[in-house]
């Protein structure tokens, strides 16, 4: 029988580190990865044959689940009338009406092949439509792996970044300046300085990557008034919160309008997919109408949108969102209670269907804040959970995700589970 050892083992004789993406590698919660053979709803098999219930969903695509029966359909239908045309198609048309009718702050969209294309075509967009160079990020966001959005702060708030990857060029990070999330005095005297350099904002306006981070109040309207004076771009990387905040993009729920809204992950039902979208005359200057290039061999690909647009026609008839943020609610509520009656230093962040399990009492609102949680425990944690059957994200920067398929016993189940598995963590640390 081949088992998740042996296939790792294999596997790291022909791809680095034997996977596909590092996070899959569980270098941050040690021991080697599981292997799946099989997915439906809620559960994954591993090739041993052992159920896991599933809370990271392919890291945010699969709300519905696993192997939804609509979407599965859907795909079979468009697989079998052509996989890929490099030519326009009805679906295509029907998912970027559906998005822009969707999300006020988008009048037209372009497809794109993952959520990194997204941000790239973005920033280029944004740099294009302003003549400006410059970009602003936050510490903790993550916007796919584009050269210089691999990006720490640098000595001082007003200096570029620096990569934190190798193979990235002083020069693609030169112009990205980095601020800690949250700080809005930093935003404000970052533009009072250099404002009228700069091209795009670029945050996720609720954080995932540092594990769940939301914004503090007021926090999105003055980079908002910011961006606006200075004749720069507000770009929302929803890539994790676009239609799983609620039916919508968190732009359109949070009362701020950014020029830009990436997308990815669940418009695509767990199949490669990406898009961009804006005002009307930010989106114009894309090519064929405008001077900003971008392109794509499979991007419009009809069986990824023919899932997608499975998934969010199944969203708009359950409209299944109070369920998925009652069942991450009742986690939150009974793990804290729980950490307070222990004096565990852990808490929960929640807002809609996702969590984070933080190994840290106080609340988390930057990347500085996030460090200082205790990613040991997080590891024994992860792997106690694991022992007893749940999949967590083999990371404490990410999110869980709470799904369609899950009920109340998935829900009751994770909190026992939990409980047990803190116990274990705290006894042994
Ligand atoms: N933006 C955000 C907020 C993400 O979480 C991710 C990936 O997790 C990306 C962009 C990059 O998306 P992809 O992995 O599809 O390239």
């Amino acid at each position: 029988m081949n088992t998740s050892a042996h296939l790792f083992e294999r596997a790291c004789r022909v791809i680095p580190g034997g996977v596909n993406s590092p996070v899959r590698a569980f270098k941050s919660v040690g021991g080697n990865p599981v292997y799946i053979a099989e997915a439906s709803g809620c559960r994954m098999t591993t090739v041993e044959g052992r159920e896991l219930v599933d809370f990271v969903n392919s890291w945010g695509p699969l709300i519905l689940g696993h192997a939804d029966p609509d979407v599965v359909a859907a795909v079979r239908d468009a697989a079998g009338r052509g996989t890929s045309y490099g030519a326009n198609h009805e679906g295509e048309v029907r998912i970027a009406e559906l998005l822009t009718s969707l999300i006020p702050a988008m009048d037209m969209v372009r497809l794109v092949n993952s959520g990194t294309e997204a941000t790239m075509t973005a920033l280029r967009l944004a740099r294009g439509a302003t003549g400006r160079n410059k970009i602003v990020k936050f510490d903790g966001c993550y916007h796919g792996h584009a050269d210089y959005l691999l990006v720490s702060a640098g000595s001082g708030l007003l200096t570029g970044g620096i990569h934190s990857s190798a193979g990235v060029s002083d020069d693609a990070t030169r112009d990205v300046f980095v601020l800690p999330y949250n700080d809005a005095a930093a935003a404000k005297e970052l533009f009072a300085a250099r404002g009228g350099e700069i091209a795009a904002v670029i945050l996720e306006p609720i954080a995932g990557n540092m594990g769940l981070v939301e914004p503090l109040p007021g926090f999105l309207k003055v980079l908002r008034d910011l961006a606006t004076a200075a004749g720069a771009l507000l770009i929302f990387d929803e890539v994790i919160s676009g239609f799983r905040v609620g039916f919508s993009a968190y732009a359109t729920f949070c009362g701020i309008v950014p020029d830009l809204v990436c997308l990815g992950k669940i418009i695509g039902g767990g199949l490669p997919i990406g898009a961009v979208g804006g005002a009307r005359a930010v989106m114009e200057h894309l090519a064929p109408l405008g001077p900003v290039y971008q392109a794509g061999t499979l991007s419009g690909n009809p069986v990824a949108v023919a899932a997608g647009l499975a998934v969010l026609g199944k969203l708009e008839r359950t409209d299944p969102y109070d369920t998925l943020e009652a069942g991450a609610r009742r986690i939150r509520q009974a793990l804290d209670a729980y950490a307070e009656e222990k004096g565990y230093d852990f808490h929960v962040a929640q807002t809609a269907g996702m969590f984070t399990p933080f190994f840290s009492s106080g609340r988390i609102t930057n990347l500085t804040e996030g460090k200082l949680c205790d990613t040991r425990r997080y590891g024994m944690f992860f792997h106690r959970m694991l022992d007893r059957g749940w999949y967590l994200p083999p990371s404490q920067f990410e999110l869980c995700f709470t799904s369609t398929p899950m009920g109340e016993a998935e829900i009751d189940g994770f909190i026992a589970a939990a409980r047990d598995s803190l116990d274990e963590t705290f006894e042994a640390v």
